[in-house]
């Protein structure tokens, strides 16, 4: 995946890559597409966010946030470069990204950039999260590519003033902040579909990791549509 990604890191720089999300449970398209951001940023590390109560997701019951960050804990053990953090967990009500976003840029250290890294899909609905036009005010964003959406329909592109920039994949933020777009291997993969397999009780084999194929069995996750929180 060639692009420019506004030229290596200076310097000392550390580039930190934050990725949230709801990972009800976190599979293989999480970690491949963060992998990839790494590579393709130069990303000393990424760090998920887990979300405690997506504010878009109370329409349908999500497992509790324990054995979601227990998941992701398992899945990303063996990578020096993934960390979890609780942020939105330690934080009481809705979990915005504009709070979480703002947070870690208060505590930025000398020399180190902020990347927020989410899907396609969750960029064309972005304008349905809360202070969205701050959000990138405040950080470069990555956009990652995900079969079904094509990240130049967002509607925020064209209402939140970017330009287009040669060769195309990065656009800029009158903030002066960049938005990226990153094409990944494609991986149909989606925590939905997951649950859908359990429920109809078919293999999890090659859609998450091992240790979380296990940690599902054990517990006996996602075979009801209701859980208890
Ligand atoms: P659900 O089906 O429950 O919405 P999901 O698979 O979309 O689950 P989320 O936890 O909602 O997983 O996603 C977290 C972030 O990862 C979002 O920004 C989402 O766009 C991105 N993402 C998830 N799966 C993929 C994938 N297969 N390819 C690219 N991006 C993905
Ligand atoms: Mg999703």
């Amino acid at each position: 995946m060639e692009m420019d990604r506004s030229g290596p890191p200076k310097g000392n720089e550390r580039r930190t890559g934050l990725f949230g999300g709801t990972f009800d449970p976190i599979h293989l398209g999480h970690l491949r597409c963060a992998q990839e951001v790494k590579e393709a940023f130069d990303l000393s590390q990424v760090i998920f966010i887990l979300a405690a109560t997506p504010p878009h997701k109370l329409d349908r019951p999500i497992i509790s946030t324990r054995h979601r960050w227990n998941m992701v804990k398992e899945a990303i053990a063996d990578n020096p470069c993934f960390t979890l953090s609780d942020v939105e967990i330690r934080r009481e009500g809705a979990s915005y990204s504009i709070e979480t976003i703002s947070s870690y840029h208060r505590d930025l250290k000398e020399g180190e950039k902020l990347f927020f890294i989410l899907g396609a899909d969750a960029f064309c609905e972005i304008e349905t999260w809360k202070d969205y036009p701050q959000l990138f005010t405040v950080c470069d964003f990555i956009v990652i590519s995900r079969p079904n959406f094509d990240p130049l329909q967002a509607p925020v592109l064209q209402s939140e003033g970017f330009t287009k920039e040669d060769p195309g994949d990065r656009f800029l933020h009158p903030s002066g902040h960049f938005l990226y777009l990153l094409r990944v291997t494609p991986i149909g993969i989606s925590s939905t579909g997951i649950r859908r397999v359990v429920r109809e009780g078919r293999s999890l084999s090659y859609l998450v990791p091992k240790e979380v194929e296990k940690y599902i069995a054990r517990e006996g996750l996602y075979r009801e549509v209701k859980h208890s929180l």
